[in-house]
């Protein structure tokens, strides 16, 4: 039965003032403006604790997938939970939602036999290059460890995941970062591609890719991590052909791909997974965020058959896990999740309402403050600079991005606002509607922002 919860608001804002830390926030600002409470939540909706209602554009942090207030969730949860709350998978051992978990993944990527889980992005991500290097270790070349990524990555902030991360800001001050990361550029055409056509800025990746390969000594170079379309570094879809020639030079030189789904996956760029969408399958797929909607704390990484026969021997423990891979209760979760998936088919609206988000974007490129939009189902983004032609971006100092996110919250929309732009996420069930309103509000707090 639902409930009405009753929140003391002054008090809560209170504490957590005085004993909230928050992650990737400024936290003197935080100590003058306070947080934004949120309460409830239903469909692409949330509610704050003064009863105001908001289009949640950002569908949480790109992870609600299928949508707030799902109750069948919490039903599964609490059943499991009444059954048996936990039991781990060390040791050989399981659970029957942690086996049909692994078994639905292996259907819905059937380049991959076998599924190790854990409770995010970052962890899948340290599993995923560390069974990369434990792969050559067992394959007699235990000299192969280097982890290739991009600028503009984002990975997680675990120091693995950070090192692979290519984006500065999450570096500076908590060094020394773990040795054996490089990056290489980002396809970001509105920066990085002088003038080429698409095919030749592949190529033009492609050969910086060799180069770097070629520098290194493809024997030092374990694995090679990328997302799909990269999110949080500044959403970029790939040009056309990327994901063909990319994974054939990494198949020439002998070095695995890592496909970091932690977004893409379960729907939101328009198929069940990116890699589907893009026509490549990667050795190692990590995944967090959709697979639960976020209703509970799930990642995992999947691997190849291949990668599977190397890693299992009979002379060797596989010596890496979490207390929580696996969890009965969130695998659970994220088996109910992927049944609403399927049942009501959300990548095919995440296509269908990305087309017409993107195509709504599209028409802020008139705005003389908006330099770039792009996006790739429901994943979009609205560069910001301030002047076009040069492409100059705002300086920090001008604080563009605190300006967006106020204009943007108080027109009852969430969406991650920064200096270089708003980023768009919304649930993968948001309707046509909802999808104007989001635009509608975009283009009125563009207006009150560069007025
Ligand atoms: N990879 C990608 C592509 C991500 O977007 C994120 C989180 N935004 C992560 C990894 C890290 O996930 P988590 O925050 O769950 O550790």
């Amino acid at each position: 039965m639902a409930q009405t919860l009753e929140y003391n608001t002054e008090k809560l804002i209170e504490q957590d003032l005085a004993h909230l830390f928050h992650p990737v926030t400024n936290l003197y600002r935080h100590s003058q403006t306070g947080p934004l409470v949120m309460v409830e939540g239903k469909g692409s909706r949330v509610k704050d604790a003064g009863g105001k209602w908001y289009l949640d554009g950002f569908a949480g942090l790109w992870n609600v997938n299928v949508g707030h207030g799902r109750s069948e969730l919490a039903e599964v949860a609490a059943e499991q939970m009444r059954r048996l709350a936990f039991q781990p998978t060390f040791f050989g051992m399981a659970t029957p939602p942690a086996i049909e978990l692994a078994a639905k993944l292996s259907e819905l990527l059937p380049h991959h036999s076998h599924f190790q889980f854990t409770s995010g992005g970052a962890e899948s991500n340290e599993t995923a290059i560390k069974i990369a290097r434990y792969y050559w270790a067992l394959s007699g070349q235990p000299q192969k460890t280097k982890i290739i990524s991009r600028r503009m990555a984002y990975h997680g902030i675990a120091m693995g995941a950070l090192a692979a991360t290519g984006m500065p800001a999450y570096h500076a001050d908590f060094g020394p970062l773990p040795p054996g990361f490089l990056h290489v550029s980002a396809p970001y055409a509105y920066r990085n591609n002088p003038g080429l056509s698409e095919s030749d800025f592949v190529a033009m990746l492609a050969q910086e890719l060799e180069q770097t390969i070629g520098r290194e000594g493809p024997e030092t170079i374990a694995a090679f991590i990328a997302e799909p379309v990269q999110g949080a570094g500044g959403l970029v879809p790939p040009p056309e052909g990327y994901w063909q020639v990319i994974p054939q030079i990494l198949k020439k030189h002998q070095i695995l791909l890592i496909a970091d789904e932690v977004i893409t996956g379960f729907g939101r760029t328009g198929k069940m997974f990116a890699q589907e969408t893009y026509g490549f399958q990667a050795d190692i797929t990590s995944f967090a965020k959709g697979v639960t909607s976020g209703y509970v704390p799930l990642g995992g990484v999947g691997v190849t058959p291949e990668v599977y026969a190397v890693v299992s021997r009979p002379d060797r423990m596989f010596m890496h896990g979490f207390t929580y891979s696996g969890h009965p209760v969130a695998c659970a979760v994220g088996l109910a999740n992927i049944a609403i998936l399927e049942r009501e088919r959300l990548w095919e609206n995440a296509a269908l309402r990305g087309e017409q988000l993107l195509r709504g974007l599209e028409r802020l490129l008139d705005h003389p403050n908006v330099g770039d939009v792009r996006g790739k189902g429901l994943m979009a983004l609205v560069e910001v600079v301030e002047d076009k032609s040069t492409k100059k971006s705002f300086a920090p100092s001008q604080g563009i991005g605190a300006k967006l996110q106020a204009a943007t919250r108080k027109r009852g929309l969430i969406v991650r606002c920064n200096d270089t732009g708003i980023a768009i996420s919304p649930p993968l069930i948001i309707t046509e509607a909802e999808v104007d309103e989001m635009l509608s509000i975009l283009a009125d707090s563009l207006d009150e922002v560069f007025a």
